[in-house]
């Protein structure tokens, strides 16, 4: 049971997959840690988060301080935020999404199959219920050579690819496992569905990137600052993610995050704002890609420090 590596849908009426370890206890979004937001009111005027109150550089504000914030370039004027908080709830929200629709948290974790950035294949698929439900955990064994298994990263390795099933059963069962109405959640959720060709108003009705929904206003550079997983999870679920974490923990975090931000939108302006206060407190901690430029040789896409020669495409 342990190593199932293969499809394994949770039966509708069955619990979560065995294997299994969610990174915390807690069954359902109402687990969801709060006892890591600042607890300053919101109202707040002009945030300026300790990491960033030097001197704003001259001309695009692309150059943030910071390893995993990524700024977000504003191509028109952006949504002015009157205050900080009210701009970036504003901009947050501006996708609509059915609030009854069933949400979804998805990742997936790829492994090399090239020394480049993008030479990736698809390795594991999870999916999560609200309920925090592992109705999918799925390896895939891909059908090109393998140069890495990006182990320090994915967890991923020989023997759970060992069982892996090929590409197009494993998303045959992501499109059994997903009603038509889901809502699809993740951090940069896009790049996932496109991974495996999911189709929206087809396979899903939404999607919902978390790194766009939990995104600041970041007065200082006059953008939205975008955060990793990884800050989010620590900033506001008040838990550091190990490494390697895999699929099912990140996709757990993302559910997480996700009913915090729908929990905190429906409230009063100031749950929200002290949770994105939050965020901008705390200098993010720099990226796996920052930290480690290549992998067993592999580009890992750091655009700083890429050496590989291929297009960024997310
Ligand atoms: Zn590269």
């Amino acid at each position: 049971m342990a190593a199932n590596a293969s499809v394994t849908p949770t039966p509708s009426t069955g619990a979560a997959a065995p294997s299994v370890s969610p990174t915390s206890g807690g069954s359902s979004g109402g687990s969801v840690k709060l006892s890591a937001l600042s607890k300053k009111s919101a109202g707040a005027k002009e945030f300026v988060p300790s990491w960033n109150k030097g001197p704003a550089p001259a001309g695009a504000a692309a150059a943030t301080a910071t390893a995993t914030a990524t700024s977000v370039p504003v191509k028109s004027p952006p949504p002015p935020p009157q205050s900080t908080s009210a701009g970036a709830i504003a901009a947050s929200s501006a996708v609509v999404v059915d609030p009854n629709a069933p949400a979804y948290a998805m990742d997936i974790e790829c492994v090399a199959i090239g020394m480049g950035h993008n030479d990736r294949a698809v390795a594991q698929i999870a999916v999560v219920d609200s309920n925090e439900r592992v109705v999918l955990n799925c390896y895939v064994k891909p059908e090109q050579k393998i140069t890495s298994y990006l182990s320090a990263l994915t967890n991923l390795s020989p023997e759970k690819l060992a069982q892996g099933v090929s590409l197009t059963d494993a998303v045959a069962a992501v499109r059994r496992v997903l009603p038509s109405n889901a809502v699809l959640v993740g951090q940069n959720i896009l790049k996932d569905i496109s991974w495996i060709g999911l189709v929206e108003g087809k396979d899903f009705s939404a999607m919902q990137d978390l790194g766009g929904l939990w995104r600041v206003w970041n007065a200082k550079y006059q953008n939205f600052s975008q955060f990793s997983l990884g800050h989010e999870c620590k900033c506001l679920l008040g838990y550091g993610q190990p490494e390697p974490h895999d699929a099912v923990s990140d996709s757990i975090v993302s559910m997480r995050l996700y009913l915090l931000h729908k929990k905190l939108s429906a409230g009063p302006a100031s749950g929200l704002a002290a949770a994105q206060q939050s965020l901008m407190a705390v200098q993010p901690e720099p990226s796996f890609a920052s930290r480690n430029p290549t992998l067993d040789g592999v580009c890992m896409g750091y655009k700083k420090t890429c050496k590989c020669g291929q297009p960024f495409l997310f």
